[in-house]
Formats: structure tokens, sequence, C-alpha cells
């Protein structure tokens, strides 16, 4: 071939594609949400259940997945949120980073209609920014997983669209459908897609989008069937009506009633408790508290970030009756406590110690919610190892003892200091003219005392 009949070739192919792209109309569609409707736009189709997509695997080509979020399988399962912030009914990449990439694989190639994507945030998480290739695969250069910093149209994909649904001006939160399709009819025969996928802003760490759900069409399927959206959570208010508890159990349905009749009704009594055992001025506590009942937390029972309360479904069914809801009181105090707000609000705040950060809920929980339980007890097993900052139980503990003898409002006072990022060990001395270290003591001989006259009294 000589470079003149090249030059024709590759220009006749520039012109197709040129030509192809054209027809190609991505249509945006955002909701701001008005407490109900979930993904019914006027101009963007529903979320599908038995599309192609169904059929295809995400995988990830590039980027973290967030661990707060759902699995790939989230994109394709036909479900979408019904709530501004369901992290688990949502796929997202990780905080800090600039999106990713995700390749599907429609097993053959097939006549795409269409490709619809949907996303939902109450705020910037809400829109989506990305760039779709598609591809046959067939070209001998084609690399199937090209990563960020490989233009993937050097390897054998096509960009079909260039998506920024960020509205202009108003309000980013809602819902968005993006529908890519061709008005000549299909967008493609095409086997492979490649999202390219960048975060909505970098102000903070939370750019990604929340994506829902993605859907292709294929022109030779049946039509398709209805979204089916998540079920309902529980949502429960404080009797005062201040504060707003959600609970979803939708990986968990069998966990929804207890949820409701047993977990609820703690929540409800002990979250404003904890809020007014724990106040420091210019404080506000989350307002709302959302309890995600999660399949991905491996050993760790529950746990807490912001208003979020995090709970471990296979750890949770065995613990119903027994440790469950005191240690969704322990994560209750974690959301109350708030000291990353430290860094907000004060100058090189100091770093509270991880053993006051959780001794406390653990005092509150043993000794304030479950003190029948006798659950933090020092014995004759545990005393020799006994140390103020062992942490959790123990250190739960010392915070009651050093509380009955020397100060009633002893944790209040700590809770401040850490929350207002000036917590050191100073602060013993001066709530108890005792450093740490000597009420450590006293608190051990206390105990060996208490333990030595039980003893004696039943001989
Ligand atoms: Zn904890």
């Amino acid at each position: 071939m000589n470079s003149r009949s090249l030059l024709i070739l590759s220009s006749s192919i520039l012109c197709f594609s040129l030509a192809a792209r054209a027809e190609i109309k991505p249509i945006i569609a955002h909701n701001q949400d008005d407490g109900g409707g979930s993904f019914q736009f006027k101009e963007v189709p529903a979320p599908a259940r038995n599309d192609a997509a169904s059929k295809v695997k995400f995988t990830l080509v590039d980027g973290e997945k967030d661990r707060n979020g759902g699995d790939l399988s989230k994109l394709t399962d036909g479900r979408v949120p019904n709530e501004d912030d369901q992290p688990s009914q949502n796929f997202f990449f990780a905080a800090g980073v600039d999106g990713g990439r995700l390749a599907g694989d429609l097993g053959s190639v097939i006549d795409i209609k269409q490709i619809n994507t949907f996303s939902r945030h109450g705020g910037t998480r809400a829109p989506q920014v990305y760039k779709l290739y598609a591809s046959d695969g067939t070209q001998a250069d084609f690399n199937a997983a090209p990563k960020k910093g490989t233009d993937p149209a050097s390897c054998g994909w096509r960009l079909l669209a260039n998506i920024d649904s960020r509205p202009k001006e108003g309000a980013m939160g809602g819902q968005y459908g993006v529908s890519i399709s061709d008005q000549a009819g299909i967008v493609g025969k095409y086997r492979y897609l490649l999202f390219d996928i960048f975060r909505t802003e970098n102000a903070d760490g939370f750019g990604n989008t929340f994506f829902s759900e993605i859907d292709v069409i294929d022109a030779s399927a049946p039509v398709v069937a209805e979204s089916n959206p998540a079920p309902a959570p529980i949502n429960l208010k404080s009797a005062d009506g201040k504060y707003l508890f959600v609970f979803d159990t939708s990986l968990s349905p069998d966990l929804t009633e207890w949820a409701e009749k047993e977990l609820g009704p703690v929540v409800q009594e002990w979250y404003p408790k904890i809020v007014e055992m724990f106040p420091s001025e210019g404080f506000t506590p989350p307002s709302r508290v959302y309890f995600g009942f999660r399949e991905d937390m491996g050993g760790t029972p529950a746990s807490a970030g912001g208003n979020r309360v995090n709970i471990n479904i296979p750890w949770f069914r065995q613990n119903l009756k027994g440790e469950g809801k005191g240690a969704v009181v322990h994560e209750l105090v974690h959301v109350v406590q708030q000291y990353g707000a430290a860094r907000r609000t004060t100058a090189n705040p100091t770093r509270t110690p991880g053993w006051i950060v959780e001794g406390i809920p653990d005092y509150v929980r043993w000794f304030l919610y479950e003190p029948q339980t006798r659950g933090a007890e020092l014995n004759r097993r545990n005393i020799a190892q006994a140390r103020y900052d062992a942490s959790y139980r123990v250190t739960g503990n010392f915070l009651d003892w050093v509380t009955g003898k020397y100060d009633k409002e002893l944790t209040k006072k700590l809770n401040v200091a850490a929350r207002e990022g000036r917590y050191t060990d100073e602060i013993w001395k001066e709530l108890t003219s005792k450093s740490v270290q000597e009420l450590a003591e006293e608190w051990k001989k206390a105990n060996e005392e208490r333990l030595a006259a039980r003893e004696a009294a039943k001989q």
C-alpha cells in the first residue's frame, strides 16, 4: 500500500467516525429531590431490570472502589437507591481519588440501542462526568483494560460520548439519568464498553459520583421491565422530633423487623441522651443518623463515621439477643463525639488518644446503658493485665471509677477537650489533682481490695 492510499483510507475512516459520532446525542435529565419519586424522568427511560447490562459483569480497570459503597454488581442489579444517601446501593470510587475506569463485556457483539446511566446523591456526588468508549474488540491492538493515562482511542476503542451532567447553576444534588442513543437507530455494534469516570469536584475528598445503575439496551431484546427500587428504609424520629434515624436493611430483609422493633427504640431513647451527656459550646450533633446494614465488614461487628453507623449483617444475625444493641449504643457515642471537627474549629488541635476515643463509648455502653450485664467488670482473670489505657471496656471501667470517686462530670469534660482538640494528659490533674498514672494505681488497688473482700466474704 502506498502512502497516498493510506492517507485516503485513514481520512475515510475519520469521516465515517465523525459522521457516526455526530448522530449520538446524550440526553441528560436531573430531578432535584422532592422527597418522592424514584428515577422517573420525562426525557430518559426509567432504570431497567432485564437489559443487556444485567448479563454483563463490570470490572474495575483503574481506580479503587470506596469501602462504604456497594460492589460493581450494584450497577446491573436493576435496583436503584430510594434516597439521597444510600452508599450501599451505589458504586463509587474511593474518597480523594479522581474517578477511575470501568469496563463491561456484553459477552458478544450486540446492536446497542441505548446506554443509560443513573446516579443519586444529596450533593456534589450526584452528577455524572465521564467519557464512554465502545469496541467490538476485533482490532489487532485492542486493549480490553487500558488504565488512565492510556488513551482508549489508541487501542481499539471509539469515543461514543463525553458526558458532564453538572448543572450550570443551582444545586447539584438529586437524581440524574443520562441516556446515550443515536437518532439514526442504533448506537452501534459493540461488545465492550469502557467508562472513563471523573470526579465532579475536588474541593474536598468526596467528589466521586454515586452511580446507581447502568443499563445497556439491546436493540433486538424485548421491551424492558420496570425498575425495582430497593426496599424503603425505616425512618424513625426521636420523641422530640429533632432527630431522624434511617435504618437501611435492604441487604438483609430478615433484620428489618428487629431493626424497627428492637434496635429502633434503643436508638430513639439513647441518641438524644448521649447528645445531652456530651454538649460543648457551638456544637450541633448530626440531626440525621443513617444505619447501614452491610455484608462487607469482615470481622468488625459495627463501626461509625460521620453520621453513619455500619452494621455487620452476619455478626448481628448471631447477636440479636446478646451484644447487638449495646454495640450500636457504642457507635452512637462515636456519632456524637465528632472529634474530627477539631481540625476545622481549632488551630493546631491535639490528637485525642485512641483509648479515650474508644473508652468513652464503652463507658456509656457498659456502665450507663447496660450496667446489669456487668460486661466491663474487673475480675481475677483480667485484673493483672488491666491498664487504664487498654481502651474499650477496660478504659470504660477506669472512667467509671474516676467518675464515681472524683468528678461526676469527668467524661463530659474529657469529651469537650477532645472535641475542641485540646486534650492532653494534663487534664486529669486539672480535674482530679492527680496524674492519670496515680489515678490508675489507685483504681487497680481499689479493685484488688474489692476482689479480696469479696473472696474473704465467700470463705
Ligand atoms: Zn468504637
